[in-house]
């Protein structure tokens, strides 16, 4: 149990920055662009599986491109085949809690459940046991630190979100393609939240503009893994 006093949890229920800074690492590893700056990016989609997902997963293949998937435990019960499908494909899983609660003054004894449950829905459908993970709403809290040592889960953030849930599909590829950078973190969505049937349409016709033209931009496509921990 961490000691915390009441006049610095006011602070920090306060301090946006702590709980939702892309590069705060206050309640726990997190990790936001790669520190070597190769012109790589990882793409990364969170919320799925969904009904969706098997689109996303056919213009990543067409133009053979890995990406990360952070998937949520609900989801993947729902979608145990699709969020197979996504491994095979040789994909990275990654874990995005079971509920997608914001866990903001959760307790740590719920966090740290709630994940665990997603890492083991996520392992028996398939078969991969993730070492990322990424915040819902990118919201960390007390209680992270300890569930990612206790899971052996790095946080991830991002260094574009594409805001894919609220703008139309032009407005996403251009918000990404102006933003995009050497070593970055791409953050899009295959699902919204636990909805069973998501409209994820906007995101998907963006992914068909964003992908080739950063392949056109030379960009090389890497998991989260690969971009944050190359390994020559
Ligand atoms: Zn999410």
């Amino acid at each position: 149990m961490v000691k915390t006093s009441a006049a610095a949890l006011a602070v920090l229920a306060g301090s946006a920055w702590a709980v939702r800074g892309r590069s705060s690492v206050v309640f726990g590893p997190s990790e936001w662009r790669a520190k070597s700056k190769r012109r790589a990016i990882a793409l990364t989609f969170d919320d799925g599986p969904s009904p969706s997902t098997p689109r996303f997963l056919d213009v990543l293949a067409e133009h053979r491109v890995p990406a990360t998937f952070f998937q949520v435990g609900i989801n993947v019960q729902r979608h145990p085949e699709v969020a197979r499908s996504v491994a095979d494909a040789g994909h990275e899983i990654g874990n995005h809690s079971f509920s997608h609660l914001n866990f903001a003054l959760k307790s740590a004894s719920l966090i740290r459940a709630d994940f665990a449950q997603a890492q083991t829905a996520i392992g028996d459908a398939t078969g991969v046991t993730p070492t990322l993970m990424r915040a819902p709403f990118g919201v960390r809290w007390f209680g992270f630190r300890g569930m990612q040592a206790q899971l052996g889960l790095t946080g991830v953030m991002w260094t574009v979100i594409g805001l894919d849930w609220k703008l139309p599909a032009a407005a996403i590829s251009d918000r990404v393609l102006s933003r995009v950078s050497d070593g970055g973190i791409i953050c899009l969505h295959d699902g919204r939240g636990t909805a069973a049937k998501p409209d994820a349409e906007p995101t998907l016709e963006a992914v068909r503009r964003i992908v080739p033209a950063l392949i056109e931009a030379g960009y090389h496509f890497e998991t989260v893994s690969q971009l944050l921990w190359p390994t020559n």
